[in-house]
């Protein structure tokens, strides 16, 4: 018995690449399924994320041709994060592996391959790391290479130029399905999970046809969410600049005082000046106690599953 995978691939206005990634898709399907490596109830998902050109007509075409292509349609463009949940939680019923991969091709379909030997060798999570980041411009590589640094400080658990090209495990999308989360960051949830990983690496192409679909308002939008929804580091920032502000002000205050008392000071500067230190600490050190409870709040409404159990060694087996 071989175990049924699922490729999930998020589309939106996708119309140009679509015809091409389904044909390479389907090559490696059958390739795979020929060689045993998978089970022929295998199945690419895609799914429309409320596309406005003719991708849902082509999913459906395809659909209709051939059963190895499924499609799910969303209701509404709800970005990429989101369709690519909606295509795992589908898929997680009917597939024992999910291989999630973008549309456009700039993710190499070879390392499926690499993937599922992985997966073989006993991962539940497999991760593809793009080798170089050549293909990209100037600022994205920049940017990314900076962005990662901030993550690793703030203290995120991230897998370096890793995107959202992966391999799970049933139990890893059932572990993931625990995470109720609104604002989604995959690539920061999914090192949460645990259990065994790998890495295999790939080099990333250019997109195959159409234009990328995360233009710079989206993309910064989403690196916020990476921040913000895995840091309170930010918040602990203002509390400790309160802190340090708040003692300046005591000690500039004594300074403040000399000068009075040796009279070197117009009157009325001593107070102004050692109010507006004073009052500035307490006011962030107030904002920073604030937030560290807002931060506390954020957390539990998160409800993010405390534990998973990798495995467990008893005797009562039935029981389990
Ligand atoms: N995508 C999506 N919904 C969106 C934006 C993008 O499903 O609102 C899909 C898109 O079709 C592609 C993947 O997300 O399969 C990654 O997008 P893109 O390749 O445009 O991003 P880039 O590679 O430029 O960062
Ligand atoms: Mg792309």
């Amino acid at each position: 018995m071989t175990d049924i995978l699922y490729i999930v691939v998020p589309c939106y206005n996708e119309e140009e690449v679509l015809p091409e990634t389904a044909r390479r898709l389907q090559e490696k399907m059958t390739a795979l399924i020929k060689k045993e490596m998978v089970s022929p109830k295998s199945r690419v998902l895609f799914v429309d994320d409320g596309s406005k050109d003719s991708t849902w007509e082509k999913i459906s075409s395809l659909h209709q041709e051939n059963p190895l292509f499924s499609g799910l349609k969303l209701s509404h463009n709800r970005g990429h994060q989101n369709a690519l949940i909606a295509g795992l939680m589908t898929a997680r019923e009917p597939a024992d592996i999910v291989i999630s991969m973008d549309a456009d091709l700039q993710d190499d379909i070879e390392a499926v391959d690499q993937f599922l030997l992985e997966y073989q060798g006993g991962s539940d999570i497999v991760y593809g790391v793009r080798s170089s980041r050549t293909k990209d411009t100037v600022f994205k590589r920049t940017t990314a290479v900076g962005y990662y640094k901030l993550l690793r400080a703030l203290g995120v658990e991230i897998v370096e130029n890793h995107a959202d090209y992966r391999l799970m495990s049933k139990r890893a999308l059932n572990a993931l399905a625990e995470f109720k989360e609104v604002n989604l960051f995959l690539r920061g949830i999914v090192p949460l999970i645990g259990f065994r990983t790998s890495v295999v690496k790939y080099e990333r192409n250019e997109r195959f046809a159409g234009e990328s679909k995360y233009p710079l308002k989206k993309m910064l939008a989403f690196a916020i969410d990476g921040v913000t929804s895995f840091s309170v580091k930010p918040i602990r920032f203002i509390t400790w600049l309160g802190v340090i502000i708040f003692c300046l002000s005591v000690l500039s205050l004594a300074w403040i005082l000399a000068d009075k008392l040796f009279g070197k000071t117009v009157s009325g500067w001593a107070t102004l000046m050692g109010s507006i230190w004073a009052l500035g600490g307490i006011q962030l050190l107030c904002l920073g106690i604030l937030g560290e409870y807002i931060s506390k709040i954020y957390q539990e409404t998160k409800q993010r599953p405390r534990f998973f159990i990798d495995c467990c060694l008893d005797d009562r087996e039935s029981n389990l």
